[in-house]
């Protein structure tokens, strides 16, 4: 079987027929990274979308700061969630707080994680 010419591509480089020239393989690799991107970003905001939304419901019906009294304006999850979905959406785990006991709660929480490591 007689060989194909090379072809010239786009950008002047001379490619074997058949392969992909560099610059070819790096706008597949940039296209398909702006793919995975756009898909993260949007499962992002639907995620925080429907947190505000719940947390905003959550606070109208808890609307005093579990720790204070003041009012409440963050929801905590009183067992951390790192990243777990299940305990992230379980409404018993979820605390109305005030910003500054939300904040020292926060505070507290690293301060007894960078104990353990
Ligand atoms: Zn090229
Ligand atoms: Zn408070």
């Amino acid at each position: 079987m007689p060989q194909k010419p090379p072809r010239i591509c786009a950008c002047g480089h001379r490619v074997a027929n058949g392969i992909r020239c560099p610059c070819e393989r790096k706008s597949d690799a940039e296209r398909k990274a702006r793919h995975d991107k756009n898909r993260k970003s949007s499962s992002a905001r639907g995620y925080t979308g429907t947190w505000d939304k719940e947390r905003k419901e959550f606070l109208k019906r808890h609307p005093r700061c579990k720790r204070c009294g003041g009012k409440a304006d963050t929801v905590d999850h009183i067992i951390p969630h790192r990243g777990n979905s299940e305990i992230f959406w379980d409404r018993r785990n979820w605390a109305p707080l005030c910003t500054n006991c939300h904040s020292s709660a926060k505070q507290r929480e690293e301060r007894r994680s960078t104990k353990r490591t």
